[in-house]
């Protein structure tokens, strides 16, 4: 390829790049993947990085399976593409959605397809509202969420996500969409131990029911452990809480697993690790380790069937079941069970992962040591003991150790001044020591600065 400088220049005269500020771009240059293999990156210099985050919290599987690669091949060369609208549907979206039926929680046997976790998201809130038009309670439309809550970029996406900068740019939220506390304990939680913290943010969502009237509330969306929002880890009596709310006021639950799902926390579904019972669940990301872009809604059995007997459902995208993308998915799938994923998930990598990754706890600027199943988290602060934040600008702190973690060969992200990390799930322990090492060292280089 190109020199690095060439390349460089190229990207700033013509690429707009996602959530990426412009003048920091022009400033430093953007860094220039070219190759990938199990856990590690290679850019265009010749650097190894290892990648803590599966690209975007998706390649679940790591890189460089070329199996997908043929499989993907085989199916452009029989069917590149074919839609599933207007009562037609093709081999690989049936065997997808059947597969998913086998892995998804009991009496969870429907999908419906996108290209994105934004694009399901988006599907849901139409999905809801359809629903409880259907069922004769047409004012049940309001979906509550949780700020700092991430669940995608479309205008509905964005509006479920609970991200203050994201709502101030295109006067955001839409319509019906409302916003409970987070429950993070460690910056949020005061005097309060975490069980009482746990259920004081859950009976938010009761309280919010209560205000707004049970017949206007549709549903309520939640990822099982948030990701994007800083790997928020709840308190035990969090969920089942949400459960008994939701449960006893008839309001629909989402568990968004776009994250969560296909074998993060060492089940299938978040869910399945959180024990909660979800009306329908968002998939994207891990679905196909990000080979290909897949996402969607898996539904249950008694959601469905109100959907089916209510004529048309008006919604849907070009691409929704593409058969390309749903032949990488069942590849994906057959891997992660083939290869016991799971199994190494519980049995090696998290324990292992869990054991090294509390070292961090032992750094003066560390606390809030957290990881469960293969997402971790700890939050940077000046005084562990009153669990303190920096100063503002808040996450000045994470985003220079950022900037250290790539100089040290590893990737983290960084939000606010959490440092949060989601490494491929067939990490090995050894690979563990690695990425926990260099993420030592680039918070100790930041502690230095
Ligand atoms: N939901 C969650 C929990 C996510 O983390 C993301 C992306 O990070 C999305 C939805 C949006 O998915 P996509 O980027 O595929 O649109």
């Amino acid at each position: 390829h190109m020199p690095t400088e060439d390349l460089r220049a190229l990207d700033a005269a013509h690429h707009l790049h996602p959530f990426t500020h412009g003048a920091e771009l022009k400033e430093k240059g953007v860094r220039i993947i070219t190759r990938a293999r199990g856990v590690y990156l290679t850019d265009s210099d010749g650097n190894e990085i290892l990648d803590a985050m599966s690209g975007l919290w998706c390649v679940n599987i790591g890189y460089g399976r070329t199996e997908l690669a043929e499989v993907a091949a085989r199916q452009m060369r029989e069917l590149p593409y074919y839609n599933t609208f207007f009562q037609t549907t093709h081999v690989p979206v049936i065997a997808l959605a059947a597969r998913l039926a086998e892995i998804a929680p009991e009496g969870m046997d429907h999908a419906f397809f996108a290209s994105s976790g934004s694009e399901a998201n988006d599907t849901n809130i139409r999905l809801v509202r359809h629903y409880w038009a259907a069922m004769g309670k047409p004012d049940k439309q309001v979906i509550v969420s949780r700020k700092n809550a991430y669940h995608g970029s479309t205008m509905g996406g964005a509006s479920l996500g609970g991200m203050q900068p994201m709502h101030a740019q295109g006067g955001l939220p839409i319509p019906g969409i409302v916003h409970i506390d987070q429950p993070y304990w460690w910056g949020e939680g005061g005097d309060m131990d975490p069980a009482e913290f746990g259920l004081a943010r859950a009976r938010q969502l009761e309280q919010t029911i209560e205000e707004l009237g049970e017949d206007k509330v549709a549903a309520f969306i939640a990822e099982p452990i948030q990701g994007a929002g800083g790997v928020i880890i709840p308190p035990e009596t969090y969920w089942p809480e949400i459960q008994r709310i939701c449960d006893e006021h008839e309001i629909l639950l989402i568990a968004d697993e776009v994250i969560c799902g296909f074998g993060r926390t060492g089940e299938w579904f978040g869910s399945q690790a959180m024990n909660i019972r979800p009306d329908i669940m968002t998939i994207a990301k891990g679905v196909t380790s990000g080979y290909q872009p897949v996402g969607g809604s898996i539904v249950r059995d008694t959601v469905a069937e109100v959907l089916n007997a209510h004529g048309e459902f008006f919604h849907g995208y070009t691409y929704s079941g593409h058969p390309v993308a749903a032949a990488v998915a069942l590849e994906n799938l057959r891997i992660i069970e083939e290869e016991e994923v799971l199994r190494h998930v519980r049995e090696v990598a998290a324990p292992h992962l869990a054991r090294a990754w509390a070292r961090l706890g032992e750094h003066p600027m560390v606390g809030d040591v957290q990881s469960f199943g293969m997402l971790a988290g700890v939050a940077l602060t000046p005084d562990k003991e009153r669990r303190a934040a920096f100063a503002s600008p808040k996450g000045t702190v994470g985003q220079r150790c950022r900037e250290r973690c790539f100089a040290n060969g590893v990737v983290m992200r960084h939000v606010g001044d959490r440092m949060i990390v989601c490494p491929p799930l067939v990490i090995t322990p050894e690979e563990i020591d690695t990425m926990v090492d260099r993420a030592w060292r680039a918070i100790d280089e930041t502690f230095e600065q």
